[in-house]
């Protein structure tokens, strides 16, 4: 009812953040971790500014963001993150970046091999100024299973830890940088709490072995994240009851002295913070029929949402079905696709739905995380959907991302030298 409400109101497609389930996510996980272990909020899970300033002020402790780009910077520093305190991460950091972010007062840099370190210290040298740099670790060896693994593998985020003894005195002396510790990031979504703790100790092992054979200066540890979500399913996101005993415990004996913040030890998570506080609406615009398949076709696709899946990630979208409606021998599988001029907008295969009629309006739940800023905005032109904030059940804001329908003129500039030649 109230999302049918809504979207009489602000329209369809549309977006509907509860702010309420962000700061409830923010609670459950600062208390699923030990109290001397910090928390990044991974921005790029969704950069709406209520719902990261959700994460950033507020009652309870606040999250520190990680950040890796200017209009990253931007968005945090407008909701309230302070930025000596954000992460600045990513393979391909460009020295316009860094002079821009640098100047903006970022001062810790995650380092993804020694040509990014050197860019980040010969900036930081520019402005005068040391960086605080955390060596992004691609461990030989992995543990846990998920669907989104980073390390282990040739990749192009950070330095390989095999060849990590040959490299170090040299990483170590770069000007305009100071070498504080290390940052893994070896897996998203891990299936189970399991799989999560068991992916944590062995990071925690593995930083632990660093200072010990190549006596790595270890003032802080980013040791990653992995923190669950359903997507795009219905789905609760799971609690982690056991997590702080045993981080705690994988701590003391391999980094005694965190409890003291020597090392300071920190987290990631993107999606497990906002993807439980998101739905999407769309609305059935056709249902039509082509050799035996149904097509239902929406309102908006790929470029409002699950625009990942046009990239080959292909995901198992589900429509959150009314349970007065959700007789199973009535239910139909239908592609969901959207209205975009590519095959590629699709949505879902075989989504089960009651027999849908244009005007429907569809629900997807747990759409919080990777919805609209992972999707294809401008491609065909559309107009982005609304997203809407609520708290205790009232909307405290509604917006529409700003599309650019009209191209900026730059100046061309002088011809290349040798033009006229060719
Ligand atoms: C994307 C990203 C995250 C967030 O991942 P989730 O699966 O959304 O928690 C955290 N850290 C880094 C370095 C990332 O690139």
């Amino acid at each position: 009812m109230f999302y049918e409400e809504l979207a009489e109101r602000f329209g369809s497609p549309l977006y509907v953040y509860d702010l309420d389930r962000v700061e409830a996510a923010r609670r459950d996980l600062f208390s699923a971790l030990p109290e001397a272990v910090d928390l990044f909020y991974a921005i790029k899970a969704n950069p709406h500014p209520q719902v990261a300033a959700a994460l950033s002020g507020g009652e309870g402790r606040r999250c520190r963001a990680e950040i890796s780009s200017t209009g990253e910077l931007s968005t945090a520093l407008s909701c309230g993150f302070l930025a000596h305190e954000c992460l600045y991460t990513g393979p391909g950091k460009t020295a316009v970046e860094l002079h821009d972010v640098m100047g903006r007062g970022v001062r810790l840099f995650s380092v993804e091999s020694p040509g990014d370190l050197h860019r980040i210290g010969k900036v930081a040298c520019e402005h005068g100024l040391v960086a605080d740099c955390l060596l992004r670790i691609n461990s030989a060896t992995a543990s846990a299973s998920t669907s989104i693994r980073m390390t282990g593998k040739p990749t192009q985020f950070g330095l390989d830890s095999e060849t990590l003894p040959e490299v170090i005195d040299q990483l170590c002396s770069v000007p305009g940088t100071r070498v504080i510790g290390a940052h893994f990031f070896p897996l998203s979504n891990a299936k189970d709490e399991e799989s999560l703790v068991a992916e944590f100790q062995g990071t925690i092992a593995v930083a632990a072995r660093l200072r010990e054979e190549l006596g790595l200066d270890l003032r802080m540890v980013d040791i990653g994240g992995g923190f669950a979500a359903p997507y795009a399913a219905p789905g609760e996101r799971p609690v982690y009851g056991k997590l702080a005993e045993q981080l705690a415990e994988a701590l003391d004996r391999h980094l005694p002295g965190w409890r003291r913040r020597e090392p300071l030890i920190t987290c990631e998570s993107g999606r497990h913070l906002v993807g439980s506080a998101g739905v999407f609406l769309c609305s059935v615009v056709n249902v039509k029929e082509s050799r035996g398949s149904t097509f239902v076709v929406v309102d908006a696709g790929i470029n409002a949402f699950g625009g990942m899946s046009g990239l080959g990630r292909l995901l198992p979208v589900c429509v959150e079905v009314d349970p007065n409606e959700a007789d199973a021998e009535r239910m139909v599988p239908v592609s969901l696709v959207g209205p975009l001029c590519t095959p590629g907008d699709l949505l879902g295969r075989r989504v089960m739905l009651p027999p849908p009629q244009p005007g429907d309006l569809l629900t997807i739940p747990n759409a919080g995380a990777y919805g609209l800023s992972a999707s294809l905005v401008s491609f065909l032109g559309r107009p982005a959907p609304v997203e809407v904030a609520v708290r205790s059940g009232q909307v405290i804001s509604a917006s529409q991302v700003e599309l650019h329908r009209s191209w900026t003129e730059l100046s061309p500039g002088p011809a290349p030298a040798g033009a006229a030649d060719r």
